[in-house]
């Protein structure tokens, strides 16, 4: 494909599917991967990614071949536009990708780009490990005891962007049709906004298999259904008797329902086997806090991972060090949990560990385990050393602060030392 502004490199092959059926990836050592550096601060994090990850890849004889691709603010000066059909396109053919964080204006402007490039490369799960790295102050008492991965359905629930803006027509027809036809007068008097929120069979589906599956890649214990099926019973309630449907039908003796497990065996799980259960989304933000030890996988409509997510983000530290991805059939986008944070652009001031780490998440699903592993190795022992960006070095008496730039050629030196 030839592009208008995005400059392929002169080196480098592509990243193909493998199997169709399973989505399994073709990974050259010499793989082409776009980068989208994003608003604000993506663009002091973008480059310091790229060299960390570079280093990696080189540590275990490989290279990538780093293709820049553009949306937002940069987009909108090359092209016009915030998302530039060829930026989906690179991302889409590419099949893996890291990008940055794209603003978004609250209550007007455009529909947020994120969202529309999660939703038009269908990358149905959005994914965040959450685990505890050595050095980094937490609020809670034992942050060791959080590793949870947690899986956001990334493509429906209340983000489907099926919305209508009060005192319009639209909005009328949609009230009168609930009212008049479907017999609901449970919406008061006067302007309304009115928001629709579908939970399908397919997308609750897709995304609890995506989470079994990477329970038993990674021996992992357990995998829960985290829904609000009491109140909603038609789409919360729903997602969790699929997501049940799932592990029953699809997985042999591996997988077992809680329920199964006390009724027929006493407690007692099968070796290896990973067990689903599900939990009331208001009761499982307390236990984020409260059993955070007892938790390892858990899927949940898009709303509810929404909240979670972030929520068990700030138990190991915050935004500074989340990362993030979303994974499609055979396709990841790997993203940091943080924003564009546009106060600090340009100062070279942010931690770029979250997008480090998100690249971490990259590798793995690229089958680069070796070199994912000192990524994550390498960004500790920077943390423990104490040579850290601002964030962490205001919550620490020993600390020496670093600079974006700085703190990534000291990991990416790390990774050399330790390969
Ligand atoms: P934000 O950009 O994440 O920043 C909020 C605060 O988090 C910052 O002020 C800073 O806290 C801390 N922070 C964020 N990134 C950091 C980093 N790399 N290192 C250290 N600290 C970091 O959230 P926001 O201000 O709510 O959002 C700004 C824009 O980003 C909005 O337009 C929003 O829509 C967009 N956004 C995009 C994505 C995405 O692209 N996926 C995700 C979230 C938000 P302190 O000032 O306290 O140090």
């Amino acid at each position: 494909m030839s592009y208008e502004h995005i400059e392929a490199p002169e080196t480098g092959s592509k990243i193909t599917l493998a199997d169709e059926e399973t989505g399994e990836l073709n990974v050259p050592d010499d793989p082409i991967v776009p980068i989208l550096y994003g608003d604000g601060t993506g663009e002091d994090v973008g480059p310091a990614a790229e060299e960390v990850l570079s280093a990696a890849a080189e540590a275990t004889g490989r290279e990538i071949n780093w293709m820049r691709v553009y949306a937002g603010e940069t987009a909108r000066e090359k092209y016009d536009e915030n998302l530039p059909t060829e930026t989906v396109e690179a991302i889409r053919e590419h099949r893996v990708a890291l990008k940055g964080p794209l603003t978004t204006p609250v209550g007007s402007g455009f529909r947020s780009l994120n969202v529309a490039l999660r939703q038009t490369l269908d990358m149905y799960a959005n994914v965040r490990p959450t685990y505890y790295l050595d050095g980094v102050s937490s609020p809670v008492k034992a942050p060791e005891e959080m590793d949870m991965v947690t899986f956001r359905e990334n493509t429906e629930d209340v983000y489907s962007g099926i919305e209508f803006e009060e005192g319009t027509e639209e909005v009328e027809r949609v009230r009168e049709f609930i009212e008049d036809e479907m017999g609901y007068d449970s919406i008061h008097e006067g302007p309304v906004g009115i928001g629709i929120k579908p939970i399908t069979e397919f997308g609750t589906k897709r995304l609890v298999r995506e989470a079994i599956d990477y329970a038993l890649e990674n021996d992992r214990d357990s995998v829960t259904l985290v829904h609000k099926g009491n109140i909603m019973k038609f789409t919360e309630g729903q997602f969790r008797d699929w997501g049940y449907e799932v592990a029953r039908e699809e997985y042999g003796e591996n997988v077992i329902t809680e329920d199964t497990l006390w009724e027929e065996r006493d407690g007692e799980a099968p070796e290896d086997a990973v067990v689903v259960n599900d939990r009331i989304a208001d009761n499982m933000l307390q236990q984020l806090l409260t059993r955070t030890d007892q938790y390892d996988v858990l899927a949940m409509p898009n709303l509810n991972g929404d909240y979670l997510s972030d929520a068990a983000g700030a138990q190991i530290g915050g935004l500074g060090i989340a990362p993030g991805a979303n994974f499609g059939h055979g396709r990841v986008l790997a993203e940091p949990v943080h924003g564009s944070a546009p106060k600090y652009a340009g100062e070279d001031k942010v931690n770029p560990s979250a997008i480090i780490l998100s690249g971490r998440i990259m590798l793995e699903y690229m089958g680069w385990d070796d070199a994912a592993e000192l990524v994550r190795d390498a960004v500790e022992e920077q943390i423990v050393s104490g040579r850290v960006t601002y964030d962490l070095e205001r919550q620490r008496e020993d600390a020496t602060k670093l600079g974006t730039s700085q703190f990534a050629t000291e990991v990416a030196e790390r990774i050399e030392e330790l390969a």
